[in-house]
């Protein structure tokens, strides 16, 4: 079913509101396996509504319209369909009943006949009762079309939706997916991977996102049952898994968790502290931001006690008692002070694992390094490791996100050697 959304309302058009209906109706209608292929906003103008709603009959199956169903005189919507469809409108008993319902408790108010057309429907249409208002919604199939209509307001559609929309819509399909997430490609990289799976795809299918330093993959399928769902998704996972980078990097590799709400930061605080582990940190360009991502989450002070920001030469050496001249000699910017920084980090706070971070953040160059030039070590009892990561061509903060990414992702390496972390 290729289904459309048209909000109507001259508010949207002039940015009065936003048009949460049709983020609303997407997100519940993908939900049950229905397609939505097109979302578009009109005012409240009956030529531009009904050249809508031709090129709408056209391409799509299942037309939603919302707004307008009021009783003000720029409430047009149901009237504009039954022109568009060639049908009367007529009264619908129930809402009518209930518009008496309503006047008869409010004497004060005056029942114009503006009042009634909130009761009225396209002739042949299933009504949609509304539960927290007074205008009624309605359903219609002609020549192989569904048109449905729905109140504006919030309020009374998202109940309209809920109980008596979706309900109707429902073919026993839904859509289930599963969202995996790479650290270490680029977007363009990963669709350029997997383009035969993406140009091939009807179902399941393959959405990729970029966020900053990182790519998510949505794997969606319409099934009956989870169960069904699932097979078909681990079947695609596993072809997904199998691909390499241009680097020659199995994708396994560096798809680090599954889910929406999962990051490289929280699944190293949860496997931290199902070890029972301890880390620290000294930062000199990311200037604390590892340490505040730690804390971002609960619980974190089982697995963190303290840690530095050293951000000049000086305090590096004080703070952490490294000697200045080394550093000197080295370079701020270096593998070796990266390494000392973990190390005396570690050993100051007895922690089990220190991490540091040490670069050049931009736009300018340091020490000779470009911009995006970045050395990050990770300490433990059993010696040091150092990575560098040249994050060019990213802004000043994106920089430092990308290098605490980078970080989390050494970390979430050497628990993973340990413990059972994907
Ligand atoms: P009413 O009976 O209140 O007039 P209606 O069905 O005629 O309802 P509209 O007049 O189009 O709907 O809009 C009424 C209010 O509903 C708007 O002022 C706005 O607050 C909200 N609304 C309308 N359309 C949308 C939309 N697409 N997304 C979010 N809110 C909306
Ligand atoms: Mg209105």
């Amino acid at each position: 079913m290729k289904a459309e959304i048209i909000a109507v309302g001259t508010e949207i058009l002039t940015g009065q509101i936003v048009n949460t209906n049709a983020q609303f109706l997407s997100e519940k209608l993908a939900e049950i396996g229905v397609d939505v292929y097109f979302q578009t906003a009109v005012g409240d103008n009956e030529a531009r509504l009904l050249s809508l709603l031709e090129i709408a009959q056209n391409r799509s199956s299942l037309v939603i319209l919302t707004g307008g169903l009021g009783p003000t005189e720029d409430d047009l919507t149901k009237q504009t369909l039954a022109q568009f469809l060639r049908r009367d409108l007529t009264f619908d008993p129930q809402a009518q009943a209930k518009l008496d319902d309503f006047f008869a408790h409010r004497p004060d108010y005056a029942r114009t006949p503006n009042n009634e057309r909130q009761a009225q429907i396209v002739q042949g249409s299933t009504p949609l009762p509304n539960e927290t208002g007074l205008a009624v919604g309605g359903m219609i199939e002609v020549a192989g079309v569904t048109y449905v209509v729905l109140p504006g307001p919030p309020s009374e559609l998202k109940p309209m939706v809920l109980n008596e929309l979706l309900p109707r819509l429902t073919t026993g399909s839904k859509l289930y997916s599963r969202v995996l997430r790479f650290f270490g490609i680029g977007e363009s990289q990963l669709v350029t991977i997997l383009s035969d799976l993406i140009d091939q795809q009807t179902d399941p299918t393959l959405a990729p996102y970029a966020k900053t330093g990182e790519v998510t993959l949505r794997l969606s399928t319409k099934a009956k049952s989870q169960e069904e769902a699932d097979r078909v998704l681990d079947i695609l996972e596993q072809k997904i898994l199998e691909r390499e980078t241009f680097e020659g990097v199995s994708l396994r590799e560096i798809c680090y968790g599954y889910g929406e709400e999962t990051s490289l930061a929280s699944l190293v605080v949860e496997e931290l502290k199902k070890q029972g582990k301890t880390i620290t940190a000294a930062e000199s360009l990311t200037a604390g931001l590892f340490q505040a991502r730690v804390a971002d989450f609960s619980g974190a002070s089982s697995i963190f006690k303290g840690g530095f920001v050293t951000y000049s030469l000086e305090e590096k050496a004080k703070m952490l008692d490294i000697p200045q001249a080394e550093l000197e000699k080295h370079g701020v910017v270096s593998a070796f002070t990266a390494e000392k920084m973990a190390e005396q980090a570690r050993i100051k706070t007895q922690s089990d694992f220190g991490i540091s971070l040490t670069g050049v953040a931009g736009p300018d160059s340091l020490e000779g390094h470009p911009a995006g030039t970045v050395f990050i070590a990770l300490a433990q009892a059993s010696g040091a490791e150092v990575i560098q990561a040249n994050i060019a061509g990213r802004s000043r903060a994106d920089v430092r996100e990308i290098a605490v990414l980078h970080a989390f992702n050494l970390v979430r390496k050497a628990l993973l050697s340990d413990g059972d972390l994907l």
